[in-house]
């Protein structure tokens, strides 16, 4: 064989496909693989054509055609596609060569893989890729972690695809051991789920509460992407919102109500209860969709179960600029949940987390990037071991500007009855967390009276505890 390529690709899927497509647009030659054979026939004649490619028609091709270290990547369904694709790979390759998961792979999957490839002498490295199809061909946002040893050998390749920031920086940088790529990744959809949870309970208010349609609000969504939300969700948030189906009226209006998930919320939020972190906003996202799902029995509800009727008094602007101030104030609340669910995996996983470039690669090319990320990259690299974002003075100056509003936001929600999980389960979150004395001390006692499980006191040292007999019976 002539050229070898730079790397393999495993699975021409969307992914996949326009991948390549931005490797080799960087001067890369890639060879490229799929289950269903055609497939590559048809890339390489098609999207492929005249391009840097080389198409192989099995596993032992794709290996053979690539230089040394050889770095093989799939883009495949995650679950048991990786783990079949990975033992099919281990008797082909030498020790040194590299395999890399870049799908959406639990991160518990990505430990085991690591560890049971490394003990074949091979490299793992397990990636998260965000941006979607456009983000894979124009420049994602790349999460990578595996085999520290690793890196260096696939980190020109990962930053020159990857998204930049204005300054030029490519928003991949190395994650941390093991699953922390796929961690970090599974975190940002989270954050995902509480960023479009947020601006759904904005738009319900000024649906149902101010009576604006969509074409209104697309014009406070316009304005609001040139301030403090300025973002790529409230941004589609505005196209989607002034979208005309062809009767000329709002499209947004006539699509159904119940949510889909792919279930990565689901796992930040079961990893957050799993290691007792408080991930209250991204909780109450999932739980949104979930509620949003049960269509059926919410149309019985609503013939049954009454509430207030939503009527609006004040001033509409400054109602607007309250919600402006209200989905602000819970953002950052939302990111300081993340970034505490980060620093808790890293003590319980032995990873060491760039929080700072974390926010960088998270600040390009993903669903979840804004301007707002470039201060949270600031606040880490003013202090790497931050302990939580709200004691930041950047973050927690901004918070406490915004909580007027956010507050009349959230109580003229709950007296009209309007759902609003996330705006006000963020604020409980904040105002429990800057209380140095909750009502825990009743429950404890609670939990002494029922089943003996003991209490320290506050009058006598930490650690030592007791247990009183609250009925006399002993
Ligand atoms: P996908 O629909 O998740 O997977 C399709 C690819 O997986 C095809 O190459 C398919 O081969 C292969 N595949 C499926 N089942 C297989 C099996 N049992 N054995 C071997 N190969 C199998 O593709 P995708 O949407 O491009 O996503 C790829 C990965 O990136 C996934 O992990 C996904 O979660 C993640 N991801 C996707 C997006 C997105 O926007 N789509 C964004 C970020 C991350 P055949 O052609 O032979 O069926």
């Amino acid at each position: 064989m002539g050229q070898k390529a730079d790397i393999g690709l495993i699975g021409l899927a969307v992914m996949g496909e326009n991948l390549v497509l931005n490797m080799e647009s960087k001067g890369y030659t890639v060879a490229v693989f799929n289950r269903t054979v055609e497939k590559v026939d048809r890339f390489i004649n098609g999207r492929g054509k005249g391009k840097n490619f080389i198409g192989t028609h099995s596993l032992v091709e794709v290996v053979d055609s690539l230089s040394r270290p050889r770095k093989v990547m799939m883009l495949v369904k995650a679950g048991q596609p990786v783990d079949g694709f990975i033992d099919q790979l281990i008797p082909l390759l030498e020790p040194g060569d590299i395999i890399i998961d870049g799908g959406n792979s639990h991160f518990p999957d990505t430990i085991r893989r690591t560890e049971y490839v490394e003990s074949k002498g091979l490299l793992y490295i397990g990636t998260g890729v965000s941006g979607g199809e456009e983000g894979a061909l124009k420049g994602p946002s790349m999460m990578p972690g595996g085999s520290p040893e690793a890196w260096p050998l696939v980190k020109e390749i990962f930053q020159s695809v990857a998204a930049k920031v204005e300054d030029g920086s490519p928003c991949c940088d190395w994650v941390g051991e093991n699953g922390a790529g796929h961690f970090v990744k599974m975190v940002h959809n989270g954050i995902e789920y509480g960023d479009m949870q947020i601006i759904n309970e904005a738009y319900h208010l000024m649906k149902t509460l101010l009576g604006m349609d969509a074409f209104e609000q697309h014009e406070v969504f316009k304005k609001w992407n040139r301030g403090v939300l300025d973002s790529y969700l409230i941004e589609i948030t505005a196209d989607i919102l002034g979208f005309k189906d062809e009767d000329g009226s709002p499209i947004v209006e006539k699509i159904l109500d119940t949510a889909g998930q792919k279930g990565t919320g689901k796992w930040t939020a079961v990893t957050a209860l799993d290691l007792g972190i408080p991930l209250t906003l991204i909780g109450e996202s999932v739980f949104s969709r979930c509620l949003s799902a049960q269509k059926d029995l919410r149309e019985k509800a609503a013939k049954v179960l009454t509430g207030p009727t939503p009527a609006f008094k004040g001033d509409k602007e400054a109602f607007i600029n309250d919600l402006e101030q209200a989905i602000y104030g819970a953002k950052i609340i939302s990111y300081a949940q993340g970034y505490d669910l980060m620093r808790e995996a890293a003590k319980e996983y032995g990873w060491h987390l760039n929080y700072g470039g974390i926010a960088l690669m998270w600040r390009g090319g993903c669903i979840i990037r804004s301007r707002f990320l470039a201060d949270i990259k600031k606040a880490y690299d003013k202090d790497p071991q931050l302990e939580n974002l709200l004691f930041d003075p950047f973050f927690k100056d901004s918070v406490e500007a915004a909580q007027e509003s956010w507050r009349r936001v959230c109580a003229t929600a709950l007296q009209n009855g309007i759902p609003v999980p996330a705006l006000t389960s963020a604020l409980t979150y904040f105002d429990g967390f800057r209380n140095a004395q909750l009502p825990a001390n009743l429950l404890q006692a609670q939990r002494d009276y029922f089943g003996a499980h003991q209490y320290e006191r506050i009058d006598k040292p930490r650690g030592e505890f007791f247990h009183t007999d609250w009925t006399g019976h002993g």
